[in-house]
């Protein structure tokens, strides 16, 4: 029999969890010993006996044979809460394609000194409040919380999506569920995208579960996270909420995970491994024997498709729960007939009617312009170039009118005096952002008081909240804004959403493009009407005619999921297939060239008949920091061949020297 080798980690809260050390797995111990097995190991010259847990099992020796020590036993208590992280983290190696290195360093958090005044950090944001009692359930949630209940009680792991539109009481029904939880002594893990996690939502649980809940956010330090981990794992802490990375949490009896706002695409990670919060949470769901409950008032096509399939248990909330609250009406206005009837203005005549109206009437509006397409840039009267970053690819945008930025990295100028192009001094800003819309709204009414929320006015510390705690105490009649105004706040004054530009996020060049437009309107129509009063939501556009439009006119979730489901089918698109997009990038613009080709050309080769290949592509932004992108796209529907073939390419990879000047990445969806 061939001899097994253990790769193990002798200290896991190290921030150099890649120091890992071979062991000789003895006969007797094959049957006990997997990934995540806690065993005892000599250590160091001296030989004393060390913890250490097990990361990668296989043949091949790294070393001399010779010089490779035995592992000494299994410890005792081995399945720990780091069992379940290190086997989470081999989990998304295999699925995401990443190193072991890589996965580890997402799912155990790292240990840093904390300085002592951090511990106070959730307090200070909590303050002083009293415990409230929960709200009574209305039958929509009843059902739902007494399903749950069911399911809990017959063990009955199937995810459950709630697709419940907005306000229409998700928040009280996981607070039901969760007090289900703990009542069984066991822990919570609730995600709620980054932007959502305002003062306004965590006070809800803390009103509900006081000290019991502690909240992981970006603002937080390396230690004050490693600090907030560590109290969960010794049960300190009974709920954790945050954002992607509180997943992470390794409670030592997790019994729920909760997801809010399923659809969000912050749930997706950026760096590698490319995770889907979604899918991880259901693994980890899986292996701790939890319950995995996931709500959206738009579900994304994949929860949905598989709620459909059964492989996720549906409910549904039809109404909303607000005393005399209900849907705001929608209504539409075609840009392109104002233009036609002589309004030039960014406001429709429907539009400043109803602005006119709230001012008279003392209710407050809210105006959502998006902000990716208008971002204002600089452009040069004589020959038309928009002033570009040197290092990027893309237009830098003005800000406060005194300075050009990079959003991509960074890079900043102030506005020059003379084009770089062609030394014309007629250089122009363009475009119309948040702070012209001010200037303007400013303008058409001048009784307003109005508030702006964006970039610019939220970077400073708590510039966020005291916006939003300004415009919900009345301070202002209307409030203009990106996307950050649309998240999961409930002002009851609002009575009016005007959507500026619907169809400016329809162009982005993403197969997502009309389920994120989709998305975002419903959401942004969901901010009226949330008081007693009838809301309106109105939607300026270019193309009122197009579904995504429609359909979030009408709040009619089935009838886009439907067109955009069709849309997929056809161009085998997520989630009717799947695809692993290989980025390949580096500073040599002629060798990302050659060997995006080659490894287009081998995966042809060894695959072609069984994938559609597009590209080689250069990214959407090609060139970043000075770093240029390349992009294949790999459709199939069977998940596994696409594991198989990002395995063949690393593998090819790994062998090839000239690679090592280049990165390469991989995203499966
Ligand atoms: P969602 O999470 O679906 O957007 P929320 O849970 O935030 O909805 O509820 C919307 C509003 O309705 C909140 O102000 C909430 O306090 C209120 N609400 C929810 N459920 C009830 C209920 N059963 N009775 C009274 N008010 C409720
Ligand atoms: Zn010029
Ligand atoms: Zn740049």
């Amino acid at each position: 029999m061939a001899e097994m080798y253990a790769s193990i980690i002798i200290d896991i809260s190290h921030e150099n969890v890649d120091r890992v050390f071979q062991y000789r797995i003895p006969e007797k111990l094959r049957e006990e010993i997997c990934i995540g097995t806690l065993v005892c190991v000599p250590f160091g010259s001296g030989n004393r006996t060390r913890k250490g847990y097990v990361v990668d099992i296989g043949e091949k020796a790294d070393y001399d044979r010779e010089k490779i020590k035995d592992i000494g036993s299994v410890a005792p208590g081995s399945l720990t809460a780091d069992t379940r992280a290190i086997q989470l983290a081999w989990w998304m190696k295999e699925r995401y394609g990443s190193t072991m290195n890589q996965a580890l360093k997402t799912v155990l958090p790292v240990k840093r000194k904390v300085k002592a005044r951090n511990r106070q950090v959730v307090q200070s944001l909590l303050g002083e409040t009293r415990p409230a009692g929960p709200v009574s359930l209305n039958e929509e949630q009843r059902v739902i919380a007494d399903q749950f209940a069911d399911a809990w009680k017959r063990r009955d792991l199937t995810p459950m999506l709630i697709h419940g539109i907005t306000g229409s009481g998700k928040t009280e029904v996981y607070m039901e569920m969760i007090q289900h939880v703990l009542d069984q002594g066991r822990q919570v893990i609730v995600l709620i995208p980054e932007i959502s996690l305002t003062y306004q939502t965590v006070m809800r649980f803390y009103r509900r579960f006081g000290d019991q809940i502690s909240v992981m956010h970006s603002r937080l330090s390396a230690g004050e996270r490693f600090d907030q981990y560590e109290r969960a794992r010794r049960g300190e802490t009974k709920v954790m909420i945050g954002a992607r990375s509180a997943l992470f949490t390794m409670f030592p009896d997790l019994g729920l995970i909760v997801m809010d706002e399923e659809h969000e695409s912050a749930y997706k990670s950026e760096t590698t491994p490319r995770y889907h919060a979604r899918e991880v949470a259901e693994q980890l769901a899986r292996m701790s024997g939890a319950m995995f409950v996931m709500g959206s008032a738009t579900p994304s096509l994949e929860a949905y498709t598989k709620a459909r399939a059964g492989i996720y248990r549906l409910a549904v909330l039809k109404h909303r729960a607000g005393a005399g609250a209900s849907l705001a009406t929608a209504e539409v206005v075609d840009l392109r007939r104002e233009l036609a009837e002589g309004n030039k203005s960014i406001f429709s005549r429907r539009l400043s009617e109803l602005i006119r109206d709230r001012l008279d009437k003392g209710e407050q509006t809210m105006l959502f312009m998006n902000r990716r397409g208008y971002a204002s840039f600089v452009s040069c009267r004589s020959c038309g170039e928009a002033v570009k970053c040197p290092h990027c690819d893309v237009s830098l945008t003005l800000h406060n009118r005194s300075r050009l930025v990079c959003h991509y990295c960074g890079y900043t100028v102030p506005v020059p005096a003379k084009c770089p192009s062609c030394g014309s001094p007629y250089l122009a800003g363009f475009g119309t952002g948040t702070q012209k819309l001010e200037a303007l709204a400013g303008a058409m009414f001048p009784d307003a008081r109005i508030l702006r929320m964006d970039l610019d006015t939220t970077s400073k510390k708590g510039g966020h909240e005291e916006i939003l705690s300004s415009f919900a105490k009345g301070e202002a009649d209307i409030l203009i804004g990106t996307q950050m105004i649309v998240k999961g706040h409930d002002f009851p004054g609002v009575t009016l959403v005007g959507i500026l530009a619907a169809d400016l996020s329809l162009y982005a060049p993403d197969y997502r493009s009309a389920e994120r437009t989709f998305q975002l309107l419903v959401q942004a129509a969901g901010r009226a009407g949330r008081g007693k009063r009838q809301g309106i939501a109105l939607i300026q556009t270019y193309v009122p005619e197009h579904y995504s439009i429609q359909a979030a006119a009408a709040q009619d979730y089935e009838t886009f999921y439907r067109q955009e489901m069709a849309y997929r089918r056809l161009l085998s698109y997520p989630p009717a297939s799947h695809m692993l997009s290989i980025q390949i990038a580096g500073k040599d613009e002629a060798l990302v060239s050659h060997m995006t080709d080659q490894v287009a050309a081998a995966a042809g080769r060894s695959f072609g008949r069984e994938i559609q290949l597009i590209g080689p592509v250069p990214a959407p932004v090609y060139k970043v920091n000075d770093i240029y992108r390349k992009i294949l796209y790999m459709k199939q529907e069977n998940y596994d061949i696409l594991i198989k073939i990002q395995k063949y390419v690393q593998t090819r990879w790994d062998g090839t020297d000239s690679c090592k000047k280049l990165t390469i990445q991989y995203d499966f969806s």
